[in-house]
């Protein structure tokens, strides 16, 4: 008799954006005519940069001659992308980073998703709470979360609360922790850490011996000078976190996926014995042994970002993004909401005037034709507020907000 994962089948169904996408159904139903504008979903809407596009045409014209043909590649990534990594993105930032931390992956979500096989199923988690749900519903696969409660929270995940009240800083947690997700940008608040407050982190992480694992996909939207680029800004983060970044909404990558993870080999877990050992050689043989690598193709198209062309194209995207968060944060805040994030990131969070998640969700779907994302989808704490996001058109977003 086949056994499953049990904890597959104590994951409660995906349930957001399915209610989402029912919500809106019944609504289109009922009024077809109606014209929706979608600022929900987390996807990039304007196409591929063209220095990436040219990249993989000429990419895929080598993978045609038998002479210029590859295979298989390494699964770490190849030396062209990781060097243009290590020399652009960290570099300029005054940190170091060896190419063999560098490791070139499909997507964060992946990386993210997977970094949890390199770490023992006794590790006490914690997560802000909103959250990006797959750092929880990994966790859960992996046997790490306990039961779930009826709040919504599992048993054995420390939740850490982010809302207006404390500036969307998380607090450190009371109890022992051993790994602690940051996402900064932050998906779904739009906020950030300045460097001070990431400090805090860095340093629990070293007296605890505990593991950061920073989501920066967001990275690239940051504009105030403040706010860290990356966690090895921060001394002695080498030793406690782990980075993941993304080409997705930096250079519209969501169908194309590349990304990477930095592992540096200072960064160690500990054995029941209490012995070192290094991540990154852990995260090599995961990677070696269930990852065949990013298609060459790709990688390429990845390349092409860091050239001179590739950087204008890509700030312009972003820039494009950010301005119709800007729009966004300046109707509503006229309107007299009260909105955070969409400054160094495409994520608006806006506080309700009293109205429930799902109640602000339907209103603005009924009455305006908007589709948001409500914020209790996203943990109990986000309950009252819902997301827009400014991946939409100019004319669209404007429309938007008109309609508000
Ligand atoms: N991390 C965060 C916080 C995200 O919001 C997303 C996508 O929405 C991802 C990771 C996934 O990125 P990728 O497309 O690289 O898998």
């Amino acid at each position: 008799m086949i056994k499953i994962n049990e904890h597959f089948a104590e994951l409660p169904a995906s349930y957001l954006f399915t209610e989402i996408a029912r919500r809106v159904a019944a609504f289109q139903s009922s009024e077809p005519k109606a014209d929706i504008i979608r600022m929900g979903i987390g996807d990039v809407t304007l196409p591929l940069p063209k220095a990436c596009t040219d990249a993989m045409h000429k990419a895929v014209d080598e993978m045609a001659v038998r002479e210029s043909f590859r295979g298989y590649g390494p699964e770490q990534g190849y030396e062209f992308l990781q060097t243009k990594i290590r020399d652009y993105d960290y570099k300029p930032l005054g940190v170091d980073i060896d190419l063999d931390e560098i490791f070139v992956g499909d997507g964060a979500k992946s990386d993210t998703g997977n970094i949890g096989d390199i770490l023992s199923s006794d590790n006490k988690i914690a997560v802000t709470d909103p959250v990006y749900p797959v750092y929880v519903d990994t966790n859960v696969m992996a046997g790490r979360a306990g039961e779930l409660l009826p709040t919504g929270c599992w048993s054995n995940i420390v939740y850490m609360p982010v809302n207006a009240g404390n500036g969307f800083v998380p607090e450190l947690p009371k109890e022992d922790v051993s790994v602690i997700y940051l996402c900064f940008p932050n998906n779904p608040t739009g906020t950030t850490l300045t460097r001070k407050e990431l400090k805090v982190w860095v340093d629990y992480a070293l007296e605890h011996k505990a593991l950061i694992l920073f989501d920066a996909a967001y990275e690239a939207f940051i504009t105030e000078p403040d706010v860290p680029h990356s966690i090895y800004e921060i001394d002695g983060a080498k030793k406690v976190a782990i980075e993941f970044r993304s080409y997705s909404k930096t250079a519209g990558f969501t169908g194309t996926r590349c990304s990477y993870t930095v592992v540096p080999k200072d960064c160690v877990g500990y054995g029941k014995d209490g012995r070192e050992y290094q991540l990154n050689g852990f995260w090599r043989r995961r990677q070696c042994t269930k990852f065949n690598g990013t298609p060459y193709i790709v990688q390429r198209g990845a390349e092409a970002i860091y050239t001179d062309e590739g950087q204008r194209q890509v700030k312009d995207i972003v820039n494009y993004y950010l301005q119709n968060a800007k729009i966004i944060r300046n109707a509503l805040t006229a309107k007299g909401y009260e909105v955070f994030g969409g400054i160094n990131s495409p994520y608006i969070w806006l506080k309700t005037k009293g109205e429930g998640s799902w109640e602000f969700f339907d209103y603005l779907l009924h009455e305006k034709h908007i589709v948001t994302t409500p914020g209790v989808g996203f943990g109990p704490s986000g309950e009252g507020y819902i997301r827009l996001t400014a991946f939409n058109t100019h004319e669209r977003t404007r429309e938007a907000m008109e309609r508000i």
